[in-house]
């Protein structure tokens, strides 16, 4: 984790703004962290689960970090570096056998072309965004009040209620970082152990 809080210094240094909103594999033992180290950083960000990688935490995580549920961030689903990694994969057969220079400058130029075109498409595919997003809301508000029509007295407001019921609930249950995590949470917090042990062994070695 010590990368991910070097990148948010990093970007904060950068960005005076204070909306930025970070989605990251395992944000919520980042946000347990900075809770316990940083709590001043928790202040101009926030943060959420990717949507897909979102599932596999357990349900206090979904309701706190899930990108459906966060205000602000629309339908963004967080999964842009696994799009990046998909059009890397291919290169793989093609580079293997190169040397790591030649290698290097192939990925490179591939990066560069990447970063050229998501630019270019950048203005057109926002407009489609949008306008996706505005028929996606619509649709939901109809069946939202198709489905609240035979409730008397339920409107938005008591959903709203209800949702933040749910996350006063959830946050409750979200008990120390040692205390309950699935396996993925004790691999990383492992790998980090072993990470900066091996450092401390190149250091006195
Ligand atoms: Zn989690």
């Amino acid at each position: 984790l010590g990368y991910s809080v070097f990148l948010i210094d990093k970007l904060l240094e950068k960005y005076e703004s204070k909306n930025i909103h970070l989605m990251y594999d395992i944000a919520c033992i980042l946000d347990k962290q900075l809770k316990k180290y940083k709590v001043d950083v928790l202040d101009r960000i926030s943060l959420s689960i990717p949507i897909f990688q979102c599932f596999g935490h357990k349900f206090s995580c979904q309701v706190i970090f899930n990108p459906r549920k966060t205000l602000g961030i629309g339908l963004t689903d967080g999964e842009g570096m696994e799009r990046l990694w998909s059009y890397l994969g291919k290169f793989s057969s093609i580079t293997k056998e190169m040397t790591p220079e030649n290698r290097i400058d192939l990925l490179t130029d591939a990066l560069i072309y990447y970063g050229q075109k998501k630019k270019q498409k950048l203005g057109a595919s926002l407009v489609t965004k949008i306008e996706k997003s505005k028929k996606l809301l619509e649709t939901s508000e109809q069946v939202l009040k198709d489905l609240l029509s035979p409730f008397q007295g339920t409107d938005k407001e008591t959903i709203g209620n209800w949702l933040n019921a749910e996350i006063i609930h959830a946050s409750s249950k979200q008990v120390n970082v040692d205390d309950e995590m699935n396996w993925k949470h004790q691999y990383v917090m492992n790998l980090e152990k072993l990470f900066s042990h091996r450092a401390k062994i190149d250091l006195y070695g």
